[in-house]
């Protein structure tokens, strides 16, 4: 398997905040922001070369990204990896026996996502299908 990081997920308490000092520190642009809905999500992404740089923050407290901050401070809540076809990806690393959280589903950018279970690898690691990457 081919590995290329599409982006890296950080979690942050106070999402415009950090991207005002990012923007300010390292001269960028706007970052293009979503929301995710079904994930309580909000996230600003910024683009460093082939990856991307994802700072989401919780829309309630109960979001995935709030309950990560609660636990386990701010910081990297995750890598994405890019896969040519997430729904063939999976079969075949279900096949493996790798859990996966959930079923794919739309992430930010409108991109096809599943997360696999962190028991794997220690941290939560992200596939995201290229073709929407
Ligand atoms: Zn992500």
């Amino acid at each position: 398997m081919d590995l290329k990081i599409d982006h890296i997920g950080i979690a942050v308490k106070d999402l415009v905040g950090v991207v005002n000092e990012f923007k300010k520190v390292f001269e960028q642009e706007d970052p293009g922001y979503y929301e995710v809905e079904s994930q309580k999500v909000k996230a600003a992404i910024f683009k460093a070369g082939d990856v991307r740089l994802e700072f989401l923050s919780g829309t309630a407290p109960d979001s995935p990204i709030s309950l990560h901050i609660e636990k386990r401070g701010q910081g990297i809540q995750h890598i994405a990896f890019k896969v040519e076809n997430l729904e063939k990806a999976v079969e075949d690393l279900k096949s493996r026996g790798v859990r996966f959280i959930g079923e794919p589903s739309i992430g930010a950018e409108g991109k096809k996502v599943i997360f696999i279970h962190p028991s794997a690898f220690g941290m939560l690691v992200e596939l995201c299908e290229e073709s929407h990457c």
